[in-house]
């Protein structure tokens, strides 16, 4: 049986980034992944969006994670490809795979110890607080700890942040992720497609390094099916694309993630990135080093109780909160994705990944 400062459920980019935060500050730590690696199967094309904390990351891990600055983000008409706007606050686009491991090296580099194919399949409490998870591993079937970081995504919904009542259950549906080669595309240009007809509505063309472009479909179409249509300039622009990779993502089905961002912490537990009801890759590590840093602190003042853990919540709220990844909801809540991520710019302005900062 492990005994840490602070379990970490989830080897997503929240939560590495609340393992690696909390192993700097001085928190032994443990992140449990149910699968064999991390970073796969990846989970999406992996934009980041325009803010200190992406240049800081990308400054940080140079060469070791590909990434593409994103020069422009288009929204168009997915019928006609007529331009709806435009904005230079592109981002980057990177290897959300190679980040992910990138971001697992880094926290065990600071003394995380990670467990690989290793699901955390209950927690253990004792008089209202979590005092351990249990595992599917024989390696380590329990663990004890002090706080309990939830970074297992979208599944929570369908998981512990069901289990604890902060939203609805809701069932994930599977989609498919696939990197293609030869799509009309030009590197470093985001297209994002708008229609009436929800097939064709928010389907994003990312282009990104070497002639590949990254593309999303629900697991009930097929390429070819996509390909086949006629009436769009989307379709038209993959007709001749080769799928070389294909990866499966989950998502949940309410359009809205909003449901249960309302409340992060319960009783020493904090869930993070997706799991909080948040989404983004930014928003997940941003959440993850408030969280991994609150974390500490609590515990060095010996202090885990639910109000000193709430004040991880009271940041997000205050940051991301201005400008949460509601990307459905966007341009209803800000008028253009230009206003949405000069919004979510300023919000953020000033924090970094101070973390990865001496790693190279
Ligand atoms: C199609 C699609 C495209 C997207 N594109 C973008 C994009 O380009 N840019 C962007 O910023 N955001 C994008 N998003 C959102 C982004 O993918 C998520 O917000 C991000 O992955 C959240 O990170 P996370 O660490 O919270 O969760 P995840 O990345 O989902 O990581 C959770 C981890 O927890 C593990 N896990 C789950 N349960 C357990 C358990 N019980 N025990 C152990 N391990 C467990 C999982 O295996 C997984 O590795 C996209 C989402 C979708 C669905």
């Amino acid at each position: 049986m492990g005994e840490f400062d602070v379990i970490v459920i989830g080897a997503g980019p929240a939560g590495c980034y609340a393992a690696l935060t909390a192993a700097k500050n001085g928190c032994r730590v443990a992140i449990f992944e149910e699968h064999l690696a991390v970073g796969w199967p990846r989970h999406d094309p992996g934009w980041l969006m325009d803010c200190d904390f992406s240049d800081s990351i990308i400054a940080a891990l140079g060469t070791a994670v590909p990434a593409t600055r994103a020069q422009e983000y288009r929204v168009l008409k997915a019928e006609s490809g007529d331009l709806i706007e435009k904005s230079q606050l592109a981002g980057y686009m990177v290897r959300r795979d190679i980040l992910d491991k990138e971001l697992a090296v880094a926290a065990v580099q600071a003394g995380a110890k990670l467990y690989l194919k290793t699901k955390v399949t209950g927690l253990v409490r004792k008089a209202g607080q979590v005092e351990g998870v249990e595992t599917n591993s024989s390696a380590i079937p329990r663990a004890e700890g002090r706080v309990f970081i939830c970074a297992d995504g979208i599944r929570s919904a369908n998981g512990f942040a069901a289990e604890e009542g902060l939203c609805a259950r809701s069932e994930p549906r599977a989609g498919l992720s696939l990197l293609l080669a030869n799509a009309e595309v030009t590197e470093g240009i985001v297209e994002h497609f708008l229609s009436p007809d929800p097939v064709l509505n928010y389907k994003c063309l990312w282009g990104h390094r070497n002639g590949m472009c990254y593309f999303g479909l629900t697991a009930s179409m097929t390429l070819d099916e996509f390909t086949e249509r006629q009436d769009n300039v989307v379709s038209r622009k993959l007709r001749n694309a080769l799928a070389v990779e294909v990866t499966g993502f989950g998502r949940a089905l309410s359009g809205k993630y909003a449901e249960h961002y309302k409340r992060m912490v319960k009783d020493n537990i904090m869930f993070v990135g997706d799991a909080s009801g948040g989404s983004g890759n930014i928003h997940a590590m941003i959440q993850g080093q408030f969280a991994g840093k609150v974390a500490a602190s609590a515990i060095k003042g010996k202090e885990v109780s639910e109000a000193r853990l709430g004040e991880y919540q009271d940041s997000v709220l205050k940051t991301l909160g201005k400008a949460p990844f509601y990307w459905y909801s966007a341009r209803e809540d800000f008028g253009t994705f230009h206003n949405w991520f000069r919004e979510f710019k300023e919000a953020t302005r000033g924090i970094a990944a101070t973390e990865l900062g001496d790693l190279r």
